[in-house]
């Protein structure tokens, strides 16, 4: 636990997992997939996750974010426990205070790239909702921020991938989120979009000042934010960083190319 608190460089965490266990059940069969991790995330950071496929990236991801409240321990996010909030307690911290990327982007195919990212406008309440005009101006200030504000009334489908994961990043800064938590972002792009789309997450994390953790398998994009933790036999490590590293063949999909077993520990 001392390693990974660490990286909060005394200052107060934004995120305090403690002695989380994360179990799924089939039939008579558990698997424990986090077995008591503990991880603090400072404000402000910008944090990479990585671990083989079904380590459990996703599923810590989605207790953070509180798409998943079906753990035991604490998940402490700005100084609350979720388990503690109530249902529109949750709800509002998913819609105001976390901003979701995805690999597959979670476009509506049916509307435009503005319709698209003033969606969450719809599920505002309180002193989030805002007036038609200033959910538009909103809109086109975050497409302005991803440099698509020229695609404000095309369709996703008639965009690259890395432009429509550029849509979903302005989706999620509608809200002003705080925290921005992305589930293999450039899992379905090519390298050199992937490094694009980190380098957005970058300025984001570096100007706007918004805690940025991303879940990968590819350890180029886990090489460029500031500090790495492997996931594996359900337990974190910290991430020894500038030290060898194996990159992936050129020719492996994403998902294929994470390295087996823990990386060498040179710094
Ligand atoms: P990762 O994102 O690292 O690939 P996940 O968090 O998606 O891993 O999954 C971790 C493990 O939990 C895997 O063994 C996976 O099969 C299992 N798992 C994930 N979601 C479910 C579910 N809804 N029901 C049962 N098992 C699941
Ligand atoms: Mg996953």
């Amino acid at each position: 636990m001392d390693a990974l608190q660490r990286g909060c460089y005394g200052r107060p965490p934004m995120i305090r997992v403690r002695d989380m266990h994360k179990s799924y059940r089939t039939g008579k069969l558990v698997n424990e997939v986090l077995r008591g991790i503990d991880l603090d995330v400072a404000d402000g950071e910008f944090l990479s996750i990585v671990g083989p496929s079904g380590s459990g990236k996703t599923t810590l991801l989605h207790a953070i974010g509180g798409l998943d409240s079906d753990y035991t321990g604490k998940v402490e996010v700005d100084g609350k426990d979720l388990h503690d909030l109530p249902d529109t307690g949750l709800s509002n911290y998913r819609n105001r205070f976390v901003g979701f990327v995805f690999q597959s982007f979670y476009l509506l195919p049916h509307l435009t790239c503005m319709e698209n990212v003033v969606l969450p406008a719809l599920f505002a309440r309180g002193d989030g909702v805002l007036a038609d005009d200033a959910a538009h101006t909103r809109a086109r200030e975050v497409l302005a921020h991803v440099g698509l504000e020229d695609r404000a009334r095309d369709r996703p489908t008639t965009l690259s991938g890395g432009q429509r994961q550029r849509i979903a990043i302005a989706r999620a800064l509608f809200n002003r989120p705080r925290l921005m938590l992305c589930d293999e972002p450039t899992g379905n792009l090519d390298t050199k979009t992937g490094a694009q789309i980190v380098e957005l997450f970058r300025r984001l994390n570096k100007d706007a000042g918004i805690t940025v953790l991303i879940v990968t398998h590819d350890p180029r994009i886990s090489q460029a934010t500031d500090r790495t933790i492997r996931v594996e036999d359900g337990q974190l490590f910290d991430e020894p960083r500038g030290g060898f590293r194996r990159e992936p063949p050129e020719v492996a999909p994403v998902d294929e190319a994470a390295p087996a077993g823990k990386q060498g520990a040179a710094r």
